[in-house]
């Protein structure tokens, strides 16, 4: 997949949308310090060591953000010449944990790695 900059990942097991397989995938997003660090759901979101997005941690440290991901069937319809199509899901971060991922559809032609919660 393609990164606008640097990018936390979680790693998740998740459904792919379109061909219903369960994959483990890594889902980019910039929350939190972005600093390439890797993620595992439950796992406790940092704030230091790097720019961080939003540049204030929320308060309670609660924000829900959107992920990028592929998923990693090559026979899934995803796939085309070889490179998959970017699939979005809805990370939501609670008392700073990466509490829970939602594979969504939200603006599929955009990849700006919108927070959700708070608004600005
Ligand atoms: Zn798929």
């Amino acid at each position: 997949m393609q990164r606008i900059a640097a990018t936390n990942t979680l790693y998740y097991e998740l459904e792919c949308p379109f061909c219903g397989q369960v994959v483990r995938s890594g889902i980019g997003f910039r929350a939190g310090a972005i600093n390439r660090r890797n993620y595992k759901l439950g796992e406790k979101l940092s704030w230091e060591g790097g720019s961080c997005r939003p540049a204030q941690r929320p308060a309670g440290g609660n924000l829900k953000t959107i992920g990028y991901f592929n998923c990693d069937n090559p026979r899934c319809q995803t796939w085309k010449d070889c490179f998959p199509d970017v699939q979005e899901a809805l990370i939501t971060i609670r008392n700073d944990v990466l509490d829970e991922v939602k594979v969504l559809r939200y603006k599929p032609t955009e990849h700006t790695f919108d927070i959700i919660e708070p608004a600005d």
